[in-house]
């Protein structure tokens, strides 16, 4: 059975002064009935996860290098990560791979030194508006998924995230049918892959994703929790996510 799970990516957002917000969600919320995980940025880490201490709530990044040290200035590295208290990493945002050119052999990489460090790796892949109008969806899905989870995947150490890149923060959400395709097609391949563990990776849905629309996309198959942006932010707003889960 898999465990359900409600991720928040704070992206390039938050303050010291934002983790009051945390402090709320974890009042508010203090035994969810699913996983829970912020992401803040690294600046936040370290003093979220010991705020979190003792608290049902999992603190993660939003990138790594993927090296464990070295001549990388400005860069962090997934065990310096673990290090300040994340248990995740996010890796293969379409934020950095369009920002930062990552490829699939890239966010492979990423999501290898991710599990080497302990962490486990939530890897996002997602189509444009241009592959999805051309009819290309579940091809460049496929491809994304073959080239960005490393062969030591394991439903424990790795969480695939299905975010539209044109259902990110523009309000547009796919149907619940395009969801469910996607969210099947991502099911088989990986069955195909990894056999049986296959059944045991979560998929998160993400794009879009507010208290309004949770219920709806939270009860199609295979979805099995969500990646939140913007809605993640606010107790207010993540704070329903978590609950409609
Ligand atoms: P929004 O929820 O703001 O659309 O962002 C989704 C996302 O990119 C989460 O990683």
């Amino acid at each position: 059975m898999r465990r359900k799970l409600a991720a928040g990516n704070w992206k390039m957002n938050g303050t010291k002064e934002s983790l009051g917000e945390i402090e709320t969600l974890m009042a508010e919320h203090a035994s969810p009935s699913v996983d829970v995980l912020i992401c803040p940025p690294a600046t936040l880490v370290a003093t979220l996860a010991d705020k979190a201490e003792g608290h049902a709530l999992a603190v993660g990044a939003q990138d790594c290098h993927t090296n464990e040290r070295g001549a990388h200035t400005g860069d962090l590295s997934a065990p310096m990560l673990v290090d300040a208290g994340a248990s995740y990493i996010i890796t293969g945002h379409s934020e950095r791979r369009a920002d930062h050119g990552e490829s699939d052999a890239d966010v492979c990489a990423k999501s290898e030194a991710a599990i080497a460090a302990g962490a486990v790796a939530v890897i996002c892949i997602g189509e444009t508006l241009e592959e999805r109008e051309s009819g290309s969806t579940l091809d460049v899905i496929g491809g994304q998924l073959d080239g960005s989870v490393p062969d030591n995947a394991t439903g424990a150490n790795a969480v695939i995230a299905y975010e539209p890149v044109w259902a990110i923060g523009t309000g547009k959400v796919p149907t619940t049918a395009q969801i469910a395709e996607v969210h099947a097609f991502v099911r088989s391949r990986l069955a195909e892959r990894f056999g049986d563990e296959g059944s045991a990776f979560r998929i998160l849905y993400g794009g879009s994703v507010k208290a309004s629309n949770a219920d709806e996309i939270f009860a199609v198959a295979d979805v099995d929790g969500a990646l939140v942006g913007g809605a993640s932010l606010k107790a207010a707003d993540f704070g329903p996510i978590i609950t409609a889960l």
